[in-house]
């Protein structure tokens, strides 16, 4: 059974009194299509919340008409418009400081300003970096400009906004592109459940194959309802008095 480990790491929180917070952050999001309705039913047949990072510049009025219908669902800002600026040879970054930091700030309040415009209150303004890439330089702005936190990948830094990360990737980017093998995510899962945890599962619903359904579909079932681990919004999570407290690793 592939997802033992998470089992056992969650049955021995409940039997301590203990729990994890798990969140569901899907990147790269735009507009309404199948492969956003798949992940969207999949996450609401199981009462999760999750957070969709839409990318400003290139997203308008059908997505934020398709999520009209979902109670469970906020929007946070990835990026403005998702290119990569970094020279050659230099991995993928689009908020580095490649450009005059002013026009990097431009852009961070135009694309609040537009999400906020789109989606009103579905809208949490948390800045979740492209390639979970920025420059510090860039995270000094954020506070001025009325974003609230930031989302990268692994463990959360100390920053000028708190961080609330993600850990797990469903996605192989560096192999096969598609979903990575489940045993091996369940147990990466069950490495990191500290008691007052919270733990991000990165999603990337335009790319999920088989196995990424398959795998979200086994998570979801054995983690909605045991006392071990609670599904909630980023937003509740960065507002509970006990967060960031607990996140340190
Ligand atoms: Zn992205």
């Amino acid at each position: 059974m592939t997802e033992r480990l998470l089992i056992e790491a969650l049955d021995r929180l409940a039997a301590n009194g203990k729990h994890v917070d798990l969140w569901l952050r899907d990147d790269d999001c735009i507009e309404p299509s199948d492969a956003l309705d798949a992940f969207l039913g999949a996450a609401a047949r199981h009462q999760i919340p999750s957070t969709l990072a839409v990318i400003p510049a290139h997203t308008g009025e059908a997505l934020a008409k398709r999520l009209e219908r979902e109670p469970d669902v906020l929007v946070t800002m990835h990026g403005w418009s998702h290119e990569n600026h970094a020279p050659q040879g230099v991995k993928k970054r689009e908020l580095g400081l490649d450009r005059p930091i002013d026009v990097v700030e431009k852009q961070l309040q135009q694309g609040l300003e537009m999400l906020t415009a789109l989606h009103g209150r579905r809208f949490f303004p948390m800045l979740v970096p492209p390639w979970n890439r920025i420059d510090p330089a860039v995270v000094a702005l954020l506070p001025a400009l009325g974003y609230c936190a930031l989302s990268t990948f692994g463990p959360e830094k100390a920053a000028a906004v708190p961080m609330l990360n993600t850990h797990v990737d469903v996605i192989d980017w560096h192999g096969t592109r598609g979903g990575r093998d489940a045993a091996v995510l369940f147990a990466e899962t069950a490495a990191i459940c500290r008691p007052g945890a919270a733990i991000g599962v990165l999603t990337h619903h335009l790319v999920h194959d088989g196995a990424v359904a398959d795998f979200l579909e086994r998570l979801f079932s054995l983690t909605t309802g045991h006392p071990g681990c609670r599904w909630r919004s980023a937003a509740d999570i960065l507002a509970s008095p006990a967060f960031p407290a607990d996140q340190k690793t």
